[in-house]
């Protein structure tokens, strides 16, 4: 039996949060990064956040 609950394409996705754990990683860091104040930390995580969405998430 197989009985789990999940999306129409077989992928427990949630959705509205981070789909993806690449996200959470980078915002995650870039969160440190902001409250280390540390800015080129937090501009490469955004750089890095910005060139992941286009790639993955396109
Ligand atoms: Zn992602």
């Amino acid at each position: 039996m197989h009985t789990e609950a999940s999306g129409p394409n077989g992928e427990a996705a949630p959705a509205r949060v981070e789909r993806c754990a690449q996200c959470k990683e980078i915002k995650a860091k870039r969160h440190i990064a902001v409250q280390q104040g540390d800015q080129r930390m937090a501009e490469a995580m955004a750089t890095a956040m910005g060139r992941h969405q286009r790639a993955v998430h396109s």
